[in-house]
């Protein structure tokens, strides 16, 4: 295979040149407007000593101008360091600290004991004064990203990302999800994560225009729904049930509402389903580049599955024998293909520890089914053992979140003499819900060894940018006593 291609964008802006590109609902550029744009952007990221190959921390909160510095630092070949505005400066500062980054770009200040600093805005002052960067070709093996994970199960790791694995996620989703002239993609999830980050490669790629929205907010969503032909949208679940939770209208253009990032409940999709909105599971994680599984809008009625691997990437089960593609064999779940990641930044241990030969191991628990189609359980490291079995902690909070009262959910095991662990259930609810109610919902919904065995309640859960619950800090408040008991 080719190891270079012409820039993306430029490509685009030649094909698409008065497409639709980008719109902040204020503002909007087509392709050609974005890529001059872009390519001044760079001559200017260029005069503030940004090279190619070198690391560039771009710390963003919902600023529609991190988008043509994002690509602007793609057409340098620079790669991108995506870390999130909202984390406090001690939460930034070892992440800036490890990825050793020439530059960090922001919209705040930061202290100089950081690095040199420059604001995002200030970047498109007398922007018309820099002559435009001219494109050149983008080198597919070369790293494009370091995203550093959620942190949901232990230290955030840096993931590197080729320009290649981008490449093949954007193909591999159009291929799988097909693409039609008229696409809009909402875009409303953060770009310090992987999930927000593909979809403006995607867009470039396939030519579907975005629609941004600088902060996820369920009347703005309708309100962008009326305005545009928005026709696909990523969502985590907690974006979903928001969403649902009014009785507006999604319209008529939505052809895909991506669900994934997190095991949603059978009761979320069958109500958007009811409510005629097309959600569809999709599985994937930092270091595969997003999506490797999806189902689709026509058979996702009824089933938890994320549905098929998309094209060509593999998922098998590990099992004694080794990597296994029979159906509803449970255990972790295996990937192989373009979309999986170079290895972790400067961790090579954890890199060779991910890989099992060529298969990338998720840490996740599932299954296959006879169709292939691929059903996510739990994270394995999260699975809590009570007398010897294996429980699931989002199975529980799927039981629980279907209740009417409960706004969300938390699911911890804690030590206990004599299973060993039991679960235990934060919930957060506006409602006065009683300790017997929460029990006789339990009864209904889960077996003996499923209900908690204690309910504490909280104003609302520790969850990331993207909406994964972040159950360790969960646990540790348990812990120090800030839930009051049920
Ligand atoms: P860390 O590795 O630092 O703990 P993380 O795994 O949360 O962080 P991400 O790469 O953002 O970082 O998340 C990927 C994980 O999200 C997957 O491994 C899986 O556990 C979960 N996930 C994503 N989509 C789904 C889905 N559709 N169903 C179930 N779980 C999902």
């Amino acid at each position: 295979m080719a190891t270079i291609l012409p820039d993306w964008l430029h490509a685009r802006a030649k094909t698409s040149a008065h497409s639709l590109a980008f719109t902040n609902g204020q503002e909007s550029w087509t392709f050609q407007q974005l890529d001059d744009m872009v390519a001044r952007v760079a001559t200017r990221l260029t005069q503030s000593g940004v090279v190619k190959g070198r690391r560039v921390a771009l710390i963003v909160s919902g600023e529609w101008q991190a988008v043509p510095v994002i690509h602007a630092l793609a057409r340098i070949g620079a790669v991108l360091v995506p870390l999130n505005g909202r984390l406090k400066q001690q939460e930034l500062a070892p992440l800036v600290a490890d990825a050793d980054v020439d530059l960090i770009i922001a919209q705040d200040s930061f202290p100089s004991s950081f690095g040199t600093a420059i604001c995002l805005e200030n970047l498109f002052d007398k922007l018309n004064t820099y002559e435009p960067m001219p494109a050149s070709f983008i080198d597919l093996t070369a790293t494009q990203f370091l995203v550093y994970t959620s942190g949901t199960t232990g230290r955030p790791k840096g993931a590197l990302l080729s320009f290649g694995n981008i490449y093949a996620s954007a193909v591999s989703s159009a291929i799988h999800l097909g693409t039609l002239p008229q696409d809009l993609w909402l875009h409303m999830m953060p770009l310090s994560h992987i999930g927000g980050l593909s979809i403006l490669f995607r867009s470039v790629i396939t030519g579907s225009g975005i629609v941004w929205l600088n902060r996820f907010d369920p009347q703005t969503v309708f309100d962008l729904l009326h305005r545009y032909p928005i026709t696909l949208i990523s969502v985590v679940p907690t974006m979903l049930y928001r969403l649902l939770e009014s009785d507006e209208s999604f319209g008529s253009n939505l052809r895909i509402v991506l669900l994934g990032g997190a095991p949603a409940p059978a009761s979320l999709v069958e109500e958007a389903h009811r409510r005629n909105v097309p959600a569809v599971q999709t599985y994937g994680l930092t270091e595969t580049s997003s999506q490797i599984a999806t189902r689709l809008p026509d058979d996702a009625y009824g089933t938890l599955s994320s549905g098929p691997a998309i094209y060509p990437t593999q998922i098998a089960i590990m099992t004694p024998q080794g990597p296994s593609f029979s159906p509803y064999q449970h255990g972790e779940v295996l990937v192989k293909g373009p979309t999986v990641f170079q290895g972790y930044w400067k961790q090579p241990d954890a890199t060779q520890a991910t890989f099992w030969n060529d298969w990338l191991r998720t840490g996740d628990i599932g299954y296959l089914d006879e169709r292939g189609y691929l059903t996510v359980i739990d994270r394995q490291k999260e699975l809590i053992i009570k007398g010897g079995e294996n429980l699931s902690p989002s199975e529980i909070e799927a039981a629980l979140l279907a209740h009417p009262h409960i706004n969300d959910a938390g699911v911890i095991g804690v030590p206990d003499p004599q299973w060993g662990q039991v679960p235990v259930a934060i919930i957060a609810t506006d409602q006065s819900i009683s300790r017997d109610e929460l029990h006789r919902w339990a009864q209904l919904h889960l077996s003996t060894v499923k209900q908690p065995t204690q309910y504490y309640q909280a104003n609302t859960l520790p969850r990331t940018a993207s909406g994964k619950l972040r159950r360790r800090e969960l646990a540790a408040m348990w812990e120090n006593g800030q839930y009051a008991p049920i």
